[in-house]
Formats: C-alpha cells, sequence, structure tokens
C-alpha cells in the first residue's frame, strides 16, 4: 500500500445517511492511506462519556436522535484537525452535517490548511443506500466497544452471539439505534443533511457513490474517487 500512502489525500468528506456504512468506509480510507479517521459522533460520544460541558450539554440530544447545535461543535472539530496527524489529509465521518457546518469548514481550511497540504478543496463523497436497507442496518449494528469494529446482526453476525471476533469483547447497541430514534435520525438527515450535498453539488465538488453494493465494491468505488482527485505527496 506504500503507493497508496504516497499520496496527499487532503480533506475528504464523507456523506450519507446514518446507516450508509460511512464509519466503515472511513475507517477503510484511513487504513488504507494512512490518515486519520475523524467521527463528530465518536468524538461526542467521548465527551458523553466523560461527563465533559459539551457532553452534558449534547447527551439528551443525542439520545433523541437530533443535531447538536453547529456552534457547540466548532471547537472540537478545529482542535482535532490541528492535530498534526491531520497534515496530509484526514476523512470526516459524521460532519458536516447542516450547511452552516460546510461554510465554517471551507472558511477553516481556506484558513488553516492552504499552505499545509497546498490545496484545501475536500473531496466530498455521498453514499447512498435504500431506506429500508438503512433501517436494517441501524437495527442490526452491534459495536465493538475495545476495538470499534462494527457487526450486523442480520448482515454480518460476529463468530460467537454478540461477542467481538477481533478481541472476545461483548458487543453493545448504541443507545440512539432504536428504531423510534433511528426515524428521527433519518429525518434529520433529510432536512438538514441533504442540503449540505446540495452545497457541495452545486461546487461541482460531489461524488455520489451507490451504497447498496456490498461493502467491498462500495470501497473500491471510494477509493477509485479519492485516488481521481488526490495529489502525490510532494518530494515522494
Ligand atoms: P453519528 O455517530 O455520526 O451517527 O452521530 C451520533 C449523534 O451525534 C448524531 O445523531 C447527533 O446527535 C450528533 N452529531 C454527530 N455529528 C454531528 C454534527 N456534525 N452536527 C450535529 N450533531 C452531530
Amino acid at each position: 500500500m506504500a503507493d497508496a500512502k504516497s499520496r496527499n489525500i487532503g480533506a475528504i468528506i464523507l456523506l450519507g445517511p446514518p446507516g450508509a456504512g460511512k464509519g466503515t468506509q472511513a475507517k477503510r480510507i484511513g487504513e488504507r492511506y494512512g490518515v486519520p479517521q475523524i467521527s463528530t459522533g465518536d468524538l461526542l460520544r467521548e465527551h458523553v462519556k466523560n461527563e465533559t460541558g459539551l457532553g452534558l450539554m449534547a447527551k439528551g440530544i443525542m439520545a433523541r436522535g437530533e443535531l447538536v447545535p453547529d456552534d457547540l461543535l466548532y471547537d472540537m472539530v478545529a482542535q482535532r484537525l490541528r492535530q498534526p496527524d491531520c497534515e496530509h489529509g484526514f476523512v470526516l465521518d459524521g460532519f458536516p452535517r447542516t450547511a452552516a457546518q460546510a461554510g465554517w469548514l471551507d472558511a477553516f481550511l481556506e484558513n488553516e490548511f492552504f499552505d499545509k497540504i497546498g490545496r484545501w478543496l475536500p473531496i466530498v463523497i455521498e453514499i447512498d443506500v435504500d431506506y429500508n436497507q438503512l433501517l436494517r442496518r441501524l437495527t442490526g449494528r452491534r459495536t465493538c466497544p475495545t476495538c470499534g469494529r462494527i457487526y450486523n446482526f442480520y448482515l454480518h453476525p460476529p463468530l460467537v452471539d454478540n461477542v467481538c471476533d477481533l478481541d472476545g469483547s461483548k458487543l453493545f447497541i448504541r443507545t440512539d439505534d432504536r428504531e423510534e430514534v433511528i426515524r428521527e435520525r433519518l429525518k434529520a438527515y433529510e432536512t438538514q443533511t441533504r442540503p449540505v450535498a446540495e452545497y457541495y453539488a452545486s461546487k461541482g465538488r460531489l461524488v455520489s457513490v451507490d451504497g447498496n453494493q456490498p461493502v467491498d465494491e462500495v470501497s473500491r468505488t471510494v477509493f477509485e474517487s479519492v485516488e481521481a482527485h488526490a495529489a502525490p505527496v510532494s518530494g515522494s
């Protein structure tokens, strides 16, 4: 994978409804190109777990499947993107989720990343999946608390019921993966995040990928899109 890693992939944004497989694809992009995968959902869950001020404000909102107000997120995202491991690029999973967040991110990347990576226009990949397929994926989702691996009760269960194949931890169901909350999250996607896709489409930066295909096929298409846009790391 030396070739894949010697690219300056810049900012990659994965868009798509909850359950589209953004987390899985973001991890794969991260591993293939040696860049960090940044999930605002994971960062927020960490804040909730640690009972920080942000975590206390976000907890109830997340449990209802609603979006955390834009202003609460910007410091958290900025701090993460300023870490040295983001210098050659990063994958954002779950951010931006509103048109305002997309505008903020464009300004942030232009101000802080233009010199560092020589280019700041993000590659935006939207993963499209049918509604019924999404419901099945979300209600069946089980996560390993130790390594973060994601299983699906219906589609790719672990070898032993509810136990991670890799480290033996007991899998858990996210509190926002209950059906009534799932419907709320899908509604939030349609009303608040769909405009983000339109924002990037209007700037000619949106690539759509069919997320109903098998997961490896989705990855292949995603990698092709990344490689069509990524520049080689200067000097390599
Ligand atoms: P996720 O793991 O990406 O599905 O995010 C879980 C929850 O965290 C969402 O349902 C929201 O409540 C909150 N969240 C994550 N990212 C964002 C964001 N960019 N804007 C607002 N809320 C977010």
